[in-house]
């Protein structure tokens, strides 16, 4: 095991990853932007090193800074976190040029499936289905609009590099895909410095469902079931919970086998998640592959009683998966909500200011990830999430009353927080009847 990691993130990540160090006698040393500066989390970490000023290009996402502090540091791995460098094939090569273990894929596996089109004929081979659609770029409109016709309208345009729900855009109609075409085609150049576009069929009021993978660098790979993430808000996971609440015994068999079936065929090592749609018929189809521990992870960790983010240690420290998968039993029901400063009043607008007061559930099955405290400042600069809500108990009934009672519990003034929101959805008959797809917010919640 390595004796000290340096974590190349910030927030409640960066506290789960120094607990989980700390678990395994290893000392967690963390950088830190300006703004980010006499932080509470950083006390619990073995040494904080400030990297740079607040803009997260010059400090999170600074790579010359990271590997100074991490020399200085003395460190033997970093651990990227979410987010930031997290799928930067790039960083991680420049660790292990310096002698540093990237706590992750290798960068060339990091790289064919971080690349969507690559992912995508990649689960082809491992027999993996995926969304009907174009074979590699779509190039032009013409192109586009040839594919759209043979597949059948409605069909969604998507970014080969997208991430974050940007880069993507549904056409229902020639006159519309041309408009997709270069909208899609303007963002994914502003947001990720590459323009390629790829299309599939637009799948009708689909579930979001995807599968947590570990694998090791020997080529074991073990699943932990599903999470099911179909309450979104533009294409952004609100709540995550396990198992799907529609999946068969069956098909959820099936699900996570192709998921291994693709994680081997990728020679992959560490955390991945395959993400997958579920159509109205319950057939899935794989959309894309995420090569870095999720923000939703500890959901599976509850239903599994594994701790995912050790297991990242381990493995990237050398450890074989010592584990069979008929060890990973899944028990109960766990649900997530992303608790994030944002003003449901103003379209989601984020909401950063000084928290007066923070009041934390507590109680049976309940697990808070956060690293939020009264007096602290929630920066305008980094993402809106400030906390996780997770809640664990037998059954799916006894989830959403235990969710129901700690979002009521949680205080969080005066900032305005999704908190409300939640409470709605969970209110909601369609969520306790399991029965919502991808657009329930924008069909269900009004404004
Ligand atoms: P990103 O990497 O930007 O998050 P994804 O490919 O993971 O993009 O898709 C994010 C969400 O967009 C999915 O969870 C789903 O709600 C929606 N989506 C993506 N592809 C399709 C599709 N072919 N049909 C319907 N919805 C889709």
């Amino acid at each position: 095991m390595f004796s000290r990691v340096l974590i190349a993130n910030r927030g409640e990540i960066a506290l789960r990853i120094i607990r989980a160090c700390h678990e395994l006698g290893v000392e967690a040393v963390v950088v830190h932007s300006e703004a980010d500066r006499g932080a509470a989390y950083l006390e619990s970490a073995d040494g904080a090193i400030c990297i740079g000023p607040a803009a997260a290009g010059k400090s999170y996402l600074n790579i010359p800074a990271i590997i100074s502090a991490a020399e200085i540091a003395d460190v033997d791995a970093i651990h990227p976190g979410y987010g930031f460098l997290a799928e930067n094939a790039h960083f991680a090569e420049v660790c292990n040029e310096c002698g540093i273990t990237f706590i992750g894929p290798e960068p060339a596996s990091m790289r064919q499936l971080g690349d969507k089109v690559a992912a995508r004929n990649l689960a082809k081979k491992a027999r993996v289905p995926c969304v009907p659609g174009s074979e590699g770029e779509i190039k032009d409109e013409a192109e586009a609009i040839k594919l759209a016709n043979k597949i059948g309208y409605p069909i969604i345009l998507k970014a080969a590099a997208g991430g974050g729900g940007r880069g993507m855009r549904v056409a229902h109609n020639d006159i519309s895909l041309r408009k997709a075409f270069a909208a899609a085609k303007t963002e994914a150049e502003a947001a990720f410095k590459n323009g390629t576009l790829y299309l599939e069929k637009f799948i009708l009021e689909p579930r979001h469902v995807e599968v947590q993978v570990m694998a090791d660098k020997s080529g074991n790979a073990i699943h932990f079931y599903e999470r099911d993430c179909t309450i979104q808000r533009r294409h952004q996971k609100l709540i995550e919970e396990s198992p799907c609440p529609v999946l068969d015994e069956k098909t959820r068999e099936e699900l996570c086998k192709a998921a291994l079936r693709l994680i081997k065929e990728a020679k992959y090592h560490n955390a991945a998640t395959c993400e997958f749609l579920l159509d109205r018929d319950k057939n899935y189809y794989f959309i894309e592959v995420n090569t870095r521990i999720q923000v939703e992870h500890p959901v599976s960790e509850l239903v599994t009683g594994q701790d995912l983010i050790k297991w990242q240690l381990k493995i990237a420290s050398g450890q074989t998966l010592d584990l069979r998968q008929r060890d990973i039993r899944h028990s109960g029901c766990a649900m997530e909500c992303r608790i994030n400063a944002e003003d449901p009043a103003r379209g989601f607008a984020p909401n950063p200011g000084r928290v007066q007061k923070f009041i934390v559930p507590g109680g049976p099955g309940v697990r808070v990830d956060t690293h939020m405290y009264q007096g602290a400042v929630i920066s305008p600069y980094y993402d809106s999430m400030i906390a996780k809500l997770i809640v664990h108990q037998p059954t799916r009934e006894e989830t959403i009353a235990t969710m129901k009672r700690a979002l009521r519990e949680f205080k969080i003034e005066p900032i305005k927080t999704t908190i409300p929101a939640h409470i709605k959805i969970l209110s909601h008959s369609l969520f306790a009847k399991g029965t919502v797809d991808t657009s329930f917010i924008e069909r269900h919640m009004g404004a």
